[in-house]
């Protein structure tokens, strides 16, 4: 059995990255566990542009990689390991990764956010076949093809302004006639050459038998359904918190957020705390995820006075 830590952080987004800096600068030693994939959303996006400090945008794995090194630097003990079980019943915490067992007095839970998915038939067998939710991970194997891009937001405009990259022609679906995503970003998808735009559609199904070759359409208004052809199908329709392994041992909202506790980051338990898009279904952005970061480590050191 491994000594108590003074605090566990789980994740390492620019939430984790940021309470492991600060924890580890206020003498707390932190261990973080990255998980097998270390660095959050930032990992599969391109240009950030919107991070304050870099007027010319960062690359998001580059900025990733100088929030852990910032972190190392002042003595945060990073583990490239998945946390499987944790139990925060009594104190100190349990938190388990496989067979290994760790035990803190304070943890700080940053697991982030995962991209969901349509749920229609065809898009779980064709994953990979031409069915993807990073177009960074994956838009290299579609140039000179014909794309959709599915959803309204930010994360949508931005798949199918980096799709142009490759592709010949890409075609936003998107399920209303007006777009959720900021307006800087929207101008741009609109007024770019080789995007089109299908309001009013959801797609009910993704075609093609070893490869996607179309999706069957649907017209949100007059429930009309028509077959378009495409080579490739990206989602962009938002995120789902990473709360899996904190069922019943935090409390979550209906949609599985975090519960947050008054204004700082303390969760439904006394010495656990939250930070990051885990806790936030509003803001989600790199910036704001490393605020509340900053403000768990705060947090989680007050609570060992
Ligand atoms: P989002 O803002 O929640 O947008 C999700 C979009 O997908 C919405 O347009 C939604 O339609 C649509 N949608 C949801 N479920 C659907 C379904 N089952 N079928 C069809 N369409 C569906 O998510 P996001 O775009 O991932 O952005 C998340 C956050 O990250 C936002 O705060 C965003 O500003 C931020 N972000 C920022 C940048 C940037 O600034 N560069 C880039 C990426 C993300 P409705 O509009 O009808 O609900």
């Amino acid at each position: 059995m491994s000594d108590i830590e003074k605090v566990i952080i789980i994740g390492s987004g620019p939430a984790g990255y940021t309470a492991a800096l600060y924890a580890a600068r206020a003498d707390m030693s932190p261990l973080v566990f990255e998980g097998s994939q270390a660095g959050g959303q930032l990992m599969i996006t391109t240009d950030v542009e919107n991070y304050p400090g870099f007027p010319d945008g960062i690359m998001g794995p580059e900025l990733m990689d100088r929030f852990r090194k910032q972190a190392e630097r002042f003595g945060a003990r990073l583990i490239p390991t998945d946390v499987t079980e944790v139990d925060f019943s009594s104190r100190p915490f349990v938190v388990r990764a496989g067979s290994d067992e760790y035990r803190a007095q304070t943890v700080i839970v940053a697991t982030g956010a995962s991209a969901k998915w349509l749920g229609v038939p065809g898009e779980q067998r064709l994953t990979g076949r031409g069915v993807s939710a990073c177009a960074t991970c994956d838009g290299f194997f579609f140039r000179d093809k014909e794309l959709i891009v599915v959803g309204g937001g930010d994360s949508a405009m931005e798949e199918a302004l980096f799709l142009t990259k490759f592709a010949s022609k890409v075609t936003i679906v998107h399920r209303r006639d007006e777009f959720r995503a900021s307006a800087i970003m929207a101008k741009r998808a609109l007024e770019h050459p080789k995007i089109d735009v299908i309001w009013n559609a959801i797609v009910t199904e993704i075609l093609g038998e070893d490869e996607v070759t179309g999706v069957r359409l649907q017209d949100t208004v007059t429930g009309e359904t028509r077959e378009m052809s495409v080579d490739g199908v990206f989602v962009a329709i938002g995120h789902k918190p990473n709360t899996e392994i904190f069922e019943g041992q935090l409390e979550l909202d209906d949609k599985g957020y975090v519960v947050l506790r008054g204004p700082g980051t303390q969760t439904s338990v006394d010495g656990v705390f939250a930070a990051g898009d885990v806790a936030d279904p509003v803001y989600r952005q790199a910036v704001t995820a490393a605020g509340t970061g900053c403000a768990a480590a705060i947090d989680a050191n007050h609570a060992l006075d």
